[in-house]
């Protein structure tokens, strides 16, 4: 006997990766942020905690949607926010990607928790290969013009590969199939990657969904949005509605909103990353590793004459997490979450002990 609905023997749960309490640990291997968010959010967080938490928080978000819009320079009703952009996603994919059996369009490799939402509402999904050196192949995409599917997804950057595509890519895309949604996952654009924000007012069927969990070093805060023509909000909110009114609470709200108030603090921590990044991408290269070209805050590489897992093992023993995933065509990849300096220092220096030994 069981209590459960029959269809959670289907899931197929997304795997975070872990948050372990070790003590002196250097933790790569979420793509979170090296650096604390900006004082100013803090700020008004506290501020929120003491001005009226008996209350409900506003369940449109307006303030927060509106200092998203002037972000981006699109108006509030462009905007949709959500408890972090993995529950943005979950919505869109209820919202847009349930057509019967047609299949949703996602690259062989990409990020895991798509695959997770398909089999939790049931969505085909049909893998579209990513071409030899890993990158999103835009002519598997274009074949499959004319046929029948339920919508795209893609990562830009890819994760976990850290590969983007052009602007002008993401455009031919969105005309493969312009009567279906393709939805755009920049949870890494900020880091050196075009944002398909560009195409929304072209594109009615362009969805971009963004996170202040990487770029703004929130991701403690859970606030993840989608920019897109007015119709694809609303379709986003009645689904909310169907499932939270109240995603995000009134801290939320406000620190989120104070993120986009500090762009000067942004830029500097963003720069930070992106210029370690570089640093470690060469450093890497020294030792032997073959490193794909990331737009992002991670890097992916493989060493041609060490098993990945084991060396994944063997950096877990000398305190550096680092994320090995085992999957086809990756498995003898890993993904390094770019840190601070002195952080990137203790990883190449495990790294040349693992090497040698
Ligand atoms: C980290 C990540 C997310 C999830 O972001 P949250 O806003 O923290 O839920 C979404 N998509 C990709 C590709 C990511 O790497």
């Amino acid at each position: 006997m069981s209590f459960t609905s029959p269809h959670l023997a289907a899931l197929a749960p997304y795997t975070p990766g872990e948050q372990p309490a070790i003590e002196g640990l250097v933790k790569l291997n979420t793509n979170e942020n090296p650096y604390p968010p900006s004082p100013r959010v803090l700020a008004a967080i506290e501020g929120a905690a003491r001005a009226g938490l008996q209350l409900y928080p506003d369940p449109e978000s307006r303030v927060l949607r509106g200092a998203i819009g002037r972000h981006h320079g699109v108006a509030a009703d462009h905007v949709f926010v959500g408890n972090g952009s993995d529950e943005v996603l979950a919505l869109a994919f209820d919202a847009f990607f349930l057509h019967g059996d047609l299949p949703l369009l996602l690259p062989d490799v990409s990020y895991s928790f798509y695959q997770s939402v398909c089999r939790w509402l049931d969505v085909a999904v049909r893998r579209v290969p990513l071409d030899d050196g890993l990158r999103v192949d835009l002519a598997a995409f274009e074949a499959t013009r004319g046929e029948a599917v339920a919508g795209m997804v893609i990562a830009n950057p890819n994760a976990p590969t850290g590969i983007a595509l052009p602007l002008d890519a993401l455009e031919r895309l969105a005309q493969v199939h312009p009567q279906r949604v393709l939805l755009v996952d920049e949870a890494y654009v900020d880091f050196g990657a075009d944002s398909a924000t560009a195409l929304v007012a072209r594109h009615p069927n362009v969805l971009v969904v963004q996170t202040l969990s990487k770029s703004r070093a929130l991701a403690g805060l859970r606030v993840g949005w989608a920019i897109g023509q007015p119709p694809l909000v609303e379709a986003l909110t009645r689904v909310k509605n169907s499932f939270n009114a109240y995603p995000l609470d009134r801290l939320a709200q406000a620190g989120a909103t104070a993120a986009f108030e500090d762009q000067a603090y942004f830029a500097r921590q963003r720069d930070a990353v992106v210029h370690c990044r570089e640093g470690l991408l060469l450093q890497m290269e020294d030792l032997g590793f073959a490193v794909l070209p990331s737009q992002a805050n991670f890097v992916f590489a493989r060493h041609p004459a060490h098993d990945a897992a084991q060396l994944a093992a063997a950096l877990r023993a000398r305190k550096v997490l680092v994320r090995h995933f085992a999957q086809p065509r990756i498995d003898q990849y890993l993904r390094i979450s770019v840190g601070t300096p002195a952080q990137c220092e203790q990883l190449l220096q495990a790294m040349a002990a693992c090497l040698q030994g």
